[in-house]
């Protein structure tokens, strides 16, 4: 068929198509042929689709909201007949429907992000005073409630103070589930509000913290515990306004219930930490005589004041075993000591005393004896007289030869209970070495480096976390100890210890090594940071001079820094370290060298 351009026309050939098909003259059926004769159809019976694409290209599709409406309705218009329209319209209206659902899970993590975030001008006395009146303006109406609250955040959120701008870093966006990324349309989907949370997401976050978190904290608590995890199970489930109202004071008693539990629990911690304190005097006082033993309780009180973690808390249990292990072992020898002292001290009284009375007893006769042949008369008197004499010579004789015997036995057993003493006393060496910690300076000796160690090692593998070892010697050691002394030398080697521990973080294990060689485990820190870590250590030991009576002296160190490696074990990694410090030394000393990757 020619196409025609003159509208009237063009409608008296509808007029006539319309009667050569037998078609009732209805609106449709003429629009339909009118468009067929004019060539603006295509083919598909009057449908007006390139009218309807016109339509969609003169929305506005600004912002995303818009931009997501337009190809929707996109979608409702690109069915080919009425009737496909009709359906696609339907939906469209429906999910439009759908959205406008107040989205009350976005409204309270806006809620809890207002609330947490600073604003210029408000404090948390002045917003809560402004949640409660709306709170109470709305007087249980929700739909009230939920156009003043979304109010109320605007204009809290629109004088954020700079730093703290909450719409920043949101801890409370998840990510989307399958790892996809939150996209604008999820976001948009929340509007009004500046919310990226969807509130099905949110839920399932909740109950999630409270199901898998805090009631794995509440071990203790069942019936807190069962209230947790009905609480989450509610936060999943809940459908409609009304239920999420309903759990929202449910939250609140519950929230309060467990402040009331940290309060008790904080309590009872400090009481636990105070009969600690308590029982480390007491130990205090009974090991008084030794000074390792009372250096250690010491450390112990100073562990257990400070703020407690894991590892403080592993450091204070060894030490503790060690104090128990040593005491037991010295009051063992001790016992023996003092018992085998008193048999021999009561030995030899007895055996003076026994010699004193035969000797005078002797003294006595001879006197006699001596006067009786002074006044002899005749060759038969003093006879008798030196036969006299001569048994109480041979009787004094035996007396003295049974004294020097007994005495002989009582050196003996001396000799066997010293030689018993010093048998112990080698024992309890040993079993010194048992312990983990070097006696002079407090750090752990190379056995407590080989446990901590592997833990460490083990930790950061586990974790995937990187690990440094410092090894540091002191330079020019020799010297100080040739001019002002050993003594100076261990004080020094204490100072030295002792720098290290306040400069060092409470994680980082410090060992010595040897005799002026110190090891720094550096758990979850990388090969720059250590290095910076131990450069500021050399800081501090020049700030915090030795002083040694009267003499200030200054120490310093040279380190070696290494980072484990796959596939190293102690000896490996230690031995890098060495090799840096090695390099550390031939360049100059008071140096520290990292070992290259
Ligand atoms: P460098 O700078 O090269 O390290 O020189 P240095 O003198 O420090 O090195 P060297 O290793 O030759 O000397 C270490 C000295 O440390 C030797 C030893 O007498 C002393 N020493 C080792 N253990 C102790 C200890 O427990 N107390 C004291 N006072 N000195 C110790
Ligand atoms: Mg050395
Ligand atoms: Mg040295």
């Amino acid at each position: 068929m020619p196409s025609l351009s003159n509208p009237s026309e063009i409608a008296r050939e509808t007029l006539r198509l319309l009667a050569a098909r037998r078609l009732p003259p209805s609106p449709e059926n003429y629009q339909a042929i009118y468009h067929e004769i004019a060539g603006t159809v295509g083919g598909s019976g009057g449908y007006p689709e390139r009218e309807l694409k016109a339509v969609l290209g003169s929305l506005p599709q600004e912002s995303a909201v818009e931009q997501r409406l337009a190809r929707r309705l996109a979608r409702a218009f690109s069915g080919k007949g009425w009737d496909e329209l009709q359906r696609g319209l339907g939906d469209f209206v429906r999910q439009l429907g759908q959205e406008h659902e107040r989205p009350w899970g976005s409204l309270f993590a806006e809620l809890v992000r207002q609330w947490e975030a600073k604003q210029v001008g408000l404090t948390p006395v002045r917003k809560r005073e402004a949640l409660e009146r709306v709170i109470a303006g709305a007087s249980g109406n929700a739909e009230v409630l939920f156009e003043r609250l979304q109010g109320l955040l605007r204009s809290w959120s629109v004088n954020p103070v700079a730093a703290g701008d909450s719409t920043l870093a949101d801890p409370l966006t998840p990510a989307a589930p399958d790892g996809q990324a939150v996209t604008e349309e999820d976001a948009a989907a929340a509007l009004p509000l500046r919310v990226t949370v969807p509130s099905s997401e949110l839920r399932d976050l909740f109950a999630y913290a409270v199901e898998e978190l805090i009631a794995g904290l509440l071990e203790d608590e069942p019936d807190l515990r069962a209230d947790a995890l009905a609480l989450a199970h509610r936060v999943r489930t809940a459908s409609s306004r009304a239920a999420l109202e309903a759990i929202l004071s449910g939250i609140r008693r519950f929230a309060f219930r467990l402040a009331i539990l940290a309060e008790d629990r904080a309590e009872l911690r400090a009481g636990l930490l105070h009969l600690l304190q308590l029982l480390l005097d007491n130990v205090g006082e009974l090991v008084i005589e030794d000074r390792w033993l009372t250096g250690q309780i010491a450390m112990v009180r100073e562990i257990v004041a400070g703020p407690l973690n894991i590892r403080a808390i592993g450091d204070a249990e060894i030490r503790l075993k060690e104090v128990i292990f040593k005491q037991s072992q010295l009051k063992h020898s001790l016992n023996e000591a003092r018992e085998s002292l008193r048999q021999i001290l009561a030995g030899f009284v007895d055996h003076l005393a026994e010699f004193a009375d035969s000797t005078s007893d002797y003294h006595d006769k001879i006197e006699v004896c001596a006067e009786k042949i002074s006044r002899a008369e005749n060759i038969s008197q003093l006879e008798d007289v030196l036969g006299e004499v001569l048994r109480e010579t041979r009787i004094i004789q035996l007396n003295a030869q049974r004294s020097r015997d007994e005495l002989r036995s009582a050196r003996k057993r001396a000799e066997d209970a010293d030689r018993r003493i010093v048998g112990l006393q080698a024992e309890l060496d040993q079993a010194s070495q048992l312990v983990r910690h070097d006696q002079l300076t407090g750090a752990l000796n190379r056995r407590g480096l080989e446990e901590a160690f592997e833990k460490e090692v083990a930790r950061a593998r586990r974790r995937d976390s990187s690990l440094c070892v410092a090894l540091l010697d002191i330079d020019n050691f020799k010297k100080l100890n040739d001019s002002l002394g050993h003594d100076a030398g261990d004080a020094a080697l204490i100072h030295l210890a002792t720098v290290i521990r306040e400069t060092m973080r409470p994680q980082d294990t410090v060992a010595r090594f040897g005799g002026e060689e110190f090891l720094i485990v550096l758990p979850d820190t990388a090969l720059a940071d250590a290095q910076t870590a131990i450069v500021r250590l050399q800081r501090e030991l020049t700030r915090r001079i030795f002083l040694h009576g009267n003499n200030r002296q200054l120490i310093t160190f040279s380190a070696g820094v290494t980072e484990l490696r796959a596939g190293d074990t102690q000896a490996s990694v230690t031995r890098r370290a060495d090799q840096a410090m090695y390099q550390a030394k031939t360049t100059g000393k008071n140096r520290v060298v990292t070992a290259q990757p």
